[in-house]
């Protein structure tokens, strides 16, 4: 996905174990909720399809930072949910 491209900003730009919710820049906990509610408000169809698909892509993440979890307890994506 073109989201992905805030990954190549990131040092290292791929990091086996890392989790993206919350660490690179289109992936951070302040533009997610943005995605979820341009899904609903936008009127403009295309930008709103695209949002859309930022949104479930977020959602994809979260689902790989919640598995990565629970295989590897040292993975960056520890971090992300310690202060749950
Ligand atoms: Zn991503």
């Amino acid at each position: 996905m073109l989201v992905d491209v805030d990954h190549l900003l990131a040092t290292p730009i791929f990091q086996p174990g890392r989790c993206s919710i919350g660490f690179h820049v289109l992936h951070s906990e302040y533009v997610i909720p943005l995605y979820f509610l341009g899904a609903f408000f936008i009127r403009h169809k295309i930008i709103r399809l695209v949002i859309i698909g930022l949104a479930f892509h977020m959602i994809t993440d979260f689902i790989d930072c919640l598995w990565m979890l629970s295989k590897c307890e040292t993975c960056s994506a520890a971090e992300v949910f310690r202060g749950l």
